[in-house]
């Protein structure tokens, strides 16, 4: 399939291309690393009057340590982010769940905050994103605004991110050195889109479990926090029987879809699967905060 007809705005500021996106009245579109958005604008299944181009805005490619949090611009590359060595340190998780972000050239060009504005509920990034308590910079025509990631992501391919507004970049925690984590997912073929992933994080204090996050994607019309879970495990010594009624709860409390790829009563017990390993890695890497 070829596109149809569309202009094309190679912005050089943010505030270029807000300006760029307002002028469409609705009808422009950020183009990033084009991974996603190529393939839809080639198969029509969207058709933007103009394409806004934001590759030659400065500043935008970094990942910055912002103290206990770092701040990913809008053109950080999957393979950036895979590669950074404070990401690596700090947030783990983060690190092994960009293992099995696509492919190498989707890597090369794709970036973190495109796959959270693309909102695939399939995707690794969306569920790292809220897993790390990520809130969503957003540049738009009135200023700027932040919204926890919890509201930007509304359903599958489904933010509430408006038509003239940019997302210049995304805050995601570090987690403190003891925190234990476990991620899993299944795939049919390594860096595809997985049926299903499972991410958890948590700290051992007096042999207790503390902070503990757990999301899910894949399993639902987009990736989610499970308060529920997290609530049912906070304060436990997370043995095996408090991990299989987690599971257990994780499994009420998710709504997978059916598809060619697998049915949604498949994808339930698969989610479980991959939580009780996830729980008991993650418990098991946690270390014990030292003594005072
Ligand atoms: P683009 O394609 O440029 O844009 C995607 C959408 O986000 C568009 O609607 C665009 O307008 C919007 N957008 C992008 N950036 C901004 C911004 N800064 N502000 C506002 N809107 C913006 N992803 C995974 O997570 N896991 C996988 O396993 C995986 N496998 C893949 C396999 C293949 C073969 C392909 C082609 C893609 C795969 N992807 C996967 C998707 C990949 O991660 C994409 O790079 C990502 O989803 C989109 O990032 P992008 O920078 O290419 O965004």
């Amino acid at each position: 399939m070829k596109p149809a007809p569309f202009d094309y705005v190679s912005a050089e500021t943010v505030a270029h291309a807000v300006e760029a996106l307002a002028a469409a009245s609705g009808d422009g579109k950020v183009i990033a690393g084009g991974q996603s958005l190529m393939p839809m604008i080639n198969f029509r299944m969207v058709r933007p009057s103009v394409l806004v181009d934001i590759n030659r805005i400065a500043g935008l490619d970094r990942i910055e340590d912002r103290g206990d949090r770092f701040h990913i611009g809008a053109l950080v590359r999957h393979r950036m982010t895979a590669s950074d060595p404070a990401i690596a340190r700090h947030v783990p998780v983060l690190h092994e769940a960009m293992k099995n972000v696509a492919h190498l050239t989707v890597r090369n060009r794709g970036t973190y905050c495109g796959s959270v504005c693309h909102a695939d509920p399939a995707a690794e990034l969306p569920m790292m994103t809220l897993l790390l308590n990520g809130t969503v910079h957003i540049a738009s025509p009135s200023g700027e605004r932040t919204l926890p990631a919890r509201e930007f992501l509304l359903s599958s391919l489904t933010t509430a991110l408006q038509p003239d507004e940019l997302v210049t970049g995304i805050a995601i925690d570090k987690l403190p050195a003891d925190t234990g984590w476990g991620f899993e997912e299944f795939a049919r073929r390594h860096g595809d889109y997985a049926l299903a992933a499972v991410v958890a994080t948590v700290e051992r204090r007096q042999g207790r479990a503390k902070n503990v996050r757990v999301a899910v994607m894949g399993v639902g019309d987009t990736a989610m926090r499970l308060p529920a879970v997290e609530a049912a495990l906070e304060g436990s010594e997370m043995d095996t029987p408090v991990i299989a009624e987690a599971v257990a709860r994780l499994r009420e409390d998710i709504e997978p879809n059916s598809d060619l790829n697998g049915s949604a009563a498949y994808r339930r017990h698969l989610a479980g699967v991959l939580a009780g390993r996830v729980l008991k890695a993650a418990w098991e890497r946690a270390e014990e905060e030292p003594a005072a």
